[in-house]
């Protein structure tokens, strides 16, 4: 790899940092303590306080409409201004903390360390779908239910989604107390309330909408990745037992609306533009998507190459200062519907999308064990327990436990760059 190729920030500690280099620039929004919610950029193992950067007298023109767009602590108003300000302001941003930089004296003073600063939702999320492409996942789950056919006919038509809860998202972070609810327990005839006993993690992309839709308009499948502003990590934290109990026959409801959390930089659209990659081609015999849904240049480019990653953090292994165990080492490429796909569906009946709208990618798992994105996988609906790093064992999640899910995109030649942690610790039911 041709290093001296890759652009070199004079922020040292950014320069071959893990998740953000100075190719990366991902928005969020931060506060330190006593202060209001303002948005920042992550720079190594710092927070760049944009604000700041604005009263420096640093940004003009797009950049500078970009920034004022993120007043009152939330991006909403940033991603309906589109891609063009945002890629003016990654821009100008990049000369700014490249290495050649003339400002760095007025910049030291807009750079926090993120470990002093609180970490917030990016926006204001007005509706939240979560989607159900990934393919691994869906056929392991329909596996469980219906060995000979796993995947519903619909499943290679439609991209299977459902509106979900955006009151109860969540930045990482944020502790997850166990739900109450109805189950229906092995043997049982009538339902009992109580705990939930099945507790599990789901691995998603979330994905940031950008720029939105009049009711009654759609989003071409062909115009919708402009309509994406950026991606980040989802935890879609499931209650087993209580959507086993639920779910039929309109889908999951209080098993999954008690809390989503997801990491709180918003990795843009154009920090991920080198990890872009064709889709993969779809198996023998499945059928083409339909015309609204098919796009040639989003077929050639619309996937993305995002390495994802989870680890189960148990109280013992805290306690006794062991590492966390990897459940977990999976790829985006298990989408079997692009991003752009997703937003053409969602908007092709006329239903609005609006700036800050997220959407989870649905659990992605890979093809073998050690790739299956939830414990619901990995144990076989709870038959087979994991044995943990720590000799402990699991079928699902016990309180005191943290889910830690990470994502890195990386390619020869270009900088590598992640998404940060999306983190939450169960606690014990009320
Ligand atoms: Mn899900």
């Amino acid at each position: 790899m041709n290093q001296t190729a890759i652009a070199r920030s004079w922020v040292e500690h950014a320069n071959d940092h893990g998740d953000f280099p100075l190719q990366n620039l991902p928005l969020g929004i931060f506060s330190r303590p006593g202060e209001a919610r303002r948005c920042g950029v992550a720079i190594g193992d710092a927070i760049l306080d944009l604000e700041t950067v604005l009263a420096a007298g640093l940004l003009d023109g797009p950049a500078r409409t970009a920034v004022e767009a993120t007043r009152g602590g939330a991006l909403n108003d940033f991603f309906a201004l589109g891609r063009g300000p945002r890629m003016a302001l990654r821009e100008r941003l990049q000369v700014l903390l490249g290495e050649h930089s003339e400002h760095q004296a007025e910049l030291k003073a807009a750079l926090h360390p993120a470990s002093e600063c609180q970490m917030h939702l990016p926006a204001r999320v007005g509706d939240y779908t979560d989607f159900y492409v990934g393919i691994q996942h869906a056929t392991n789950v329909g596996k469980l239910f219906r060995p000979d056919s796993p995947l519903l006919p619909n499943y290679k038509y439609v991209p299977i989604g459902y509106h979900g809860r955006a009151s109860t998202l969540r930045p990482s972070g944020t502790e997850v107390r166990r739900p109450n609810g109805q189950t229906l327990p092995a043997g049982h005839t009538e339902p009992v309330f109580g705990p939930c006993a099945k507790l599990d993690y789901e691995l998603e992309l979330g994905i940031w909408i950008g720029q939105g839709n009049e009711m009654g308009d759609s989003i071409p499948v062909a115009e919708a990745g402009e309509h994406i502003a950026g991606l980040c990590l989802l935890n879609d934290w499931s209650a087993r037992d209580i959507q086993a109990w639920e779910y039929q026959p309109l889908g999951p409801f209080l098993s999954k609306s008690f809390i989503t959390s997801v990491s709180p930089w918003v990795v843009t659209a154009e920090a991920l533009a080198p990890f872009r990659c064709a889709q993969p081609a779809r198996a023998e015999g499945d059928p083409q998507p339909l015309a609204y849904l098919f796009d040639a240049d989003d077929q050639a480019s619309g996937a993305f190459d995002i390495e994802l990653e989870v680890l189960l953090w148990t109280a013992r292994m805290r306690d006794e200062g062991l590492p966390a165990h990897c459940l977990t080492l999976s790829n985006s490429r298990s989408m079997y519907w692009t991003a752009a796909q997703l937003v053409a569906h969602h908007s092709v009946n006329g239903c609005q999308l609006q700036p800050g709208d997220l959407f989870g990618s649905g659990t992605l798992s890979g093809e073998g064990p050690g790739s299956f994105g939830s414990l619901l996988e990995i144990t076989e609906g709870g038959k087979q327990p994991v044995h943990l790093s720590s000799g402990e064992v699991r079928t699902f999640l016990q309180d005191g436990d943290e889910i830690i899910l990470r994502a890195r995109c990386t390619r020869e030649g270009v900088a590598s760059i992640g998404f940060g942690e999306c983190r939450g610790t169960v606690r014990a039911a009320r």
